[in-house]
């Protein structure tokens, strides 16, 4: 059985914070605000992943009132989050994700975001594709407010026998 997921996050862009995204910490003259690293991308990665598999969300998974969770690295979320599907029953056939930014330019960094998240699932980094585009200066992506990033995902029902 095949089962699709998908997840959505923003995170707000301010001063004086690290951009980190894809597990990839990309020079620039904001970073994005949150709990966590605020790694938006693998934050919708796995709220894509967790939905494929209705196991509920990283909100519910990693509560961002937990200090546990404080600046926490979201490779390492995704990794356990990649394990709790696994526990469940399940494999994932292929991630798609796309990553909304006015700025930086993201196209170098995208090899290794995908090497990062492939490496953390234990996937081929054929499985995994990311992609970044604008929003032609609308809205808070354009204005460079914030970073948004959809992801959709396959993931498949392992055979026990
Ligand atoms: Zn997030």
């Amino acid at each position: 059985m095949i089962r699709i997921g998908h997840g959505y996050d923003v995170h707000r862009l301010v001063e004086g914070r690290k951009l980190i995204l894809g597990g990839v910490e990309i020079e620039h003259e904001t970073g994005l605000l949150g709990h966590s690293d605020a790694d938006v991308l693998l934050h919708a990665i796995s709220d894509s992943l967790l939905g494929a598999a209705a196991l509920g969300d990283i909100g519910k998974l990693f509560p961002d009132n937990d200090q546990k969770y404080k600046d926490a690295d979201s490779l390492v979320l995704l990794r356990k989050v990649g394990a709790t599907l696994a526990a469940a029953g399940y494999r994932i056939a292929n991630i798609d994700a796309t990553v909304i930014a006015q700025a930086p330019k993201l196209s170098p960094h995208i090899r290794l975001m995908r090497t990062n998240i492939a490496r953390v699932l234990g996937i081929d980094v054929s499985q995994v594709s990311v992609k970044a585009t604008t929003e032609e200066g609308l809205g808070f992506s354009g204005e460079k407010l914030g970073i948004a990033a959809h992801s959709v995902c396959l993931i498949e029902t392992v055979n026990s026998k």
